[in-house]
């Protein structure tokens, strides 16, 4: 427990998965509130966020639980930002700050927008930090520690609601960067949205291999393989709903991607290992600038807490 004073009167938490699970345990080990209420779609959740005692209340409406809060944050699936804005948007106190967590800032921009009031200041943001889980029980404290959180407010936010969600974001231990919707869409398009295309790809091209070489392709699957694995587990709804929404920059680098894939497949076919080895050292270097600039370790999980090395194979 830290002894930092609450940076908000009242939290509202929409949505309790691995994210908002996140932000509620961070948020309470910190004190940046004096209470978190929060709400999930489903009874299910509800009654297992109450359980886990982590919160102070959990509300059966999303209506119910923004009335009186000065931030509300949506963790939810992308897809599912605009219809919950409009529920929300006539119970919102004035001076409340509206944000949310997608992974994806145009569409929620554009969805949410026209359903909040001119009283209440939209700030979106994108907490680049995660694992393949989902779920209620999922969310660890120090998911945000060191990991960036891009903030894209609308032109014309207020700056002091600005500044007090990026203060929010730096106490739950992340570094916030502030860029436009269409600049993080693009960026992360590149960085995250095609890494998980393609890991969703080769799993499913595995998985009609192992028709064949049955058990081979999970006995085998050290190096590569398994990493791809881990981040094809990935949630299938928030992964669609991310494809779905961020369709345009997603074709513009997977058009390049096939470009160089091509080229490489070129250099293989033409035993042209001179190409090959000059674009495995490029790529190497890449490595080596995310480890020195803290993004990753060489450490096979960033040495964090939740990691369970005694699972991992060799
Ligand atoms: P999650 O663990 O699956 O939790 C999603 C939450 O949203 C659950 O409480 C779920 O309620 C609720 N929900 C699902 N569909 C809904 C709908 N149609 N209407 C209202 N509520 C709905 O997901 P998450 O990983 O926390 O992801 C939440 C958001 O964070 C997504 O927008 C995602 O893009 C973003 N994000 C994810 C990651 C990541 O690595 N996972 C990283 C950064 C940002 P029930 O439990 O009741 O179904």
């Amino acid at each position: 427990m830290s002894n930092s004073q609450p940076h908000f009167n009242k939290i509202a938490l929409i949505g309790f998965g691995l994210i908002g699970g996140s932000i509620a345990r961070a948020a309470r080990a910190q004190g940046l509130a004096k209470e978190i209420v929060t709400t999930a779609r489903s009874e299910k959740t509800r009654a297992r966020v109450k359980e886990l005692g982590i919160v102070d209340a959990v509300v059966e409406s999303n209506e119910e639980a923004v009335k009186g809060v000065d931030l509300v944050i949506l963790c939810i699936p992308v897809g599912a930002c605009g219809p919950v804005a409009q529920e929300i948007g006539s119970y919102l106190a004035p001076g409340a700050i509206v944000s949310d967590v997608g992974s994806v800032k145009g569409a929620v921009v554009k969805d949410m927008a026209p359903h909040l009031p001119a009283t209440a200041h939209f700030v979106p943001a994108h907490p680049v930090a995660g694992t393949e889980h989902s779920g209620p029980d999922s969310g660890f404290a120090e998911l945000f520690i060191n990991r960036w959180c891009i903030l894209t407010p609308p032109v014309g936010t207020d700056p002091n609601a600005v500044e007090k969600l990026r203060a929010f974001w730096a106490a739950l231990g992340a570094k916030v960067e502030i860029m436009t919707p269409d600049h993080h869409d693009l960026v992360l398009a590149i960085t995250s949205h095609l890494p998980h295309l393609i890991a969703y790809t080769i799993v499913g091209t595995a998985d009609e291999l192992a028709q064949v070489t049955s058990s081979e392709v999970i006995n085998f699957s050290a190096g590569g393989f398994r990493d791809f694995t881990r981040i094809a587990a990935s949630d299938p709804t928030m992964w669609r709903d991310v494809f779905l929404n961020n369709k345009d920059a997603v074709l513009e680098m997977l058009g390049t991607f096939n470009e160089d894939l091509s080229r490489l497949t070129r250099a293989i076919r033409r035993g042209d290992g001179e190409a090959l080895f000059e674009h495995f050292t490029r790529t190497r270097a890449i490595r080596r600038g995310i480890v020195e600039t803290g993004q990753d370790s060489e450490a096979p999980d960033f040495g964090r807490p939740h990691a369970n090395l005694a699972k991992r194979p060799d």
